[in-house]
């Protein structure tokens, strides 16, 4: 009988243990591999997955046709609307092509979950196996008393600590691509599932495939890694590694960036002042919100994770909201930030982090709001990362950021952006007015005529209000 890769937010050759569990089984049974990929675009316009990141999905699945057929592995794109539908699909392809056994890398969203579950009670011999994560959800908890069981961390510096414990205890290394199972087969690339007519430029900033993020990884490692601690929080500068919207579609796994890192900073694990250091805590980030996500399957459906949240009044003003979304509410950070989003599909987290305040203390519209239009827009859009980013902005969050602490984007303009030269950037129209105006919000003069409008909110009185409205959330 043959083995199937099912290929869902892992499409790699390298490090991925169901490609290469399956190219082992099928060699010791004597099958073929086939490997295939379910597009479902009803269920992504659910999860208000974008069409910029589906777009990307499409290249990157190209690529990897390209990387499995010269392991001689042919794959295939079938398209379904919802997940319900993906069962009927899979077992008439199974059929089809004498399957017995599938491997995918598991999911950790709740819809997925579900999914694969219902898959499993059908009869699906489904082997699921780890490729998002370096420590799987589930094996970072607190350490039971008596020998119960631990819960999971509810706040990341405990988390972090016990994360980096057990990894310095086990080996974390990324499996090499497995040899090729046949001759090489041909190729033919995927056309796009979603809207045709709408060309999206901000893709071309981001080539596809493992070499290419490959190539950015060595490129960090080479100009930015030992860096990091310094530089990661301008975004002027191109100090951080850009590799989210890999990450985001397992296009790169966590593990080999950790291999790299472990390369140039052996000692990072124990080593508090290791240039690397900084660096492994984002990438222990990135693991705590995943966990968190299987821990916490509420997260999954746009709850409050402090339930507190629940009585926060949300001004939700539609034209303030519209205001934010095109960068034109008057303070030229969060303006340039917004226009960045929507031009390149990726924002800086310095910037995530400014905006995200702005919307949620400065305007009081609800996170949720914010949550979907980063995700509608994001190249990297990634339902674990993006809703802890936003409920920690909003103060909703775990370990959240307290709600009276409200950033004000004047001081992080002069802060992060000294001379303005990102700001310049994306707001080419008020590009020639002096630093001091564009760090201020002091709005356009009387003789201006670039047309960049006046700060919709006054930072004072929106902080006030701010604090007033957030007051719910004070415990006891
Ligand atoms: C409001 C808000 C929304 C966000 N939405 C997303 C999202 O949808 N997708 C996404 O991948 N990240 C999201 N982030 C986290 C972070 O901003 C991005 O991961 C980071 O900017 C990506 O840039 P980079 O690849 O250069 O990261 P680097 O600084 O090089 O970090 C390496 C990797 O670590 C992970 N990482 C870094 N910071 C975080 C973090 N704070 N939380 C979780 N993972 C992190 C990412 O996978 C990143 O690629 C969000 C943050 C905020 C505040």
């Amino acid at each position: 009988m043959n083995t199937l890769v099912w290929f869902r937010q892992d499409l790699r050759t390298l490090d991925n243990q169901a490609l290469t569990l399956a190219c082992e089984e099928a060699k010791a049974r004597g099958g073929k591999v086939y490997a295939l990929f379910i597009a479902s675009p009803g269920q992504w316009q659910q999860h208000d997955m974008g069409q910029r990141q589906q777009r990307f999905l499409l290249a990157n699945l190209n690529a990897l046709g390209e990387a499995l057929a010269r392991l001689g592995i042919e794959l295939s794109l079938l398209k379904v609307d919802f997940f319900n539908q993906t069962a009927a699909a899979l077992k008439a392809f199974c059929k089809a092509n004498g399957i017995s056994t599938i491997f995918a890398g598991a999911q950790i969203e709740i819809d997925e979950r579900r999914r694969d579950q219902a898959l499993l009670d059908k009869g699906f011999v489904l082997q699921l196996t780890d490729e998002h994560c370096m420590l799987p959800p589930g094996s970072v908890v607190t350490q039971g008393q008596r020998g119960e069981g631990g819960a999971m961390y509810r706040v990341f510096t405990p988390f972090a600590r016990r994360w980096r414990d057990i990894a310095a205890s086990r080996p974390l290394w990324p499996t090499p691509a497995p040899e090729a199972v046949a001759e090489p087969v041909a190729f033919s690339p995927f056309a796009f599932w979603g809207n045709h007519a709408v060309a999206d430029p901000a893709l071309d900033s981001w080539p596809a495939g493992e070499e290419a993020a490959l190539e950015k990884l060595s490129r960090f490692r080479e100009l930015a890694m030992a860096r990091y601690g310094e530089q990661r929080d301008f975004p002027a500068i191109d100090g951080t590694s850009s590799l989210s919207p890999y990450l985001a579609l397992g296009v790169i796994s966590p593990r080999q960036c950790l291999a790299a890192l472990l390369q140039d900073f052996p000692d990072v694990f124990v080593n508090e002042s290791s240039p690397g250091r900084t660096w492994l805590n984002e990438l222990v980030w990135r693991e705590f919100y995943r966990h968190l996500l299987v821990a916490f399957p509420e997260l999954c459906m746009a709850k409050n994770f402090n339930t507190l949240g629940d009585g926060i009044r949300w001004r939700n003003d539609e034209t303030e909201f519209e205001a934010w979304k095109n960068g034109r509410t008057g303070y030229p950070l969060v303006d340039a930030a917004m226009r960045q989003l929507n031009q390149t599909g990726w924002m800086h987290n310095r910037l995530r982090m400014v905006v995200a305040s702005f919307l949620t203390k400065h305007l009081l519209i609800d996170w949720r709001w914010g949550e979907r239009y980063f995700r509608e827009q994001l190249i990297d859009g990634c339902l674990a990362a993006n809703n802890g980013g936003w409920q920690w902005a909003a103060g909703t969050g775990c370990d959240a950021q307290p709600y009276f602490r409200i950033f004000n984007p004047m001081s992080q303009s002069e802060k992060f952006d000294p001379d303005a030269r990102f700001i310049r950037k994306y707001l080419p129209e008020i590009a020639q007015w002096p630093t001091k105006s564009l760090h201020q919000a002091s709005g356009p003069g009387l003789f201006d005529t670039s047309g960049y409008p006046a700060p919709i909110v006054e930072h004072a009185s929106a902080r006030k209000r701010a604090l007033e409205v957030m007051a719910v959330m004070k415990k006891g």
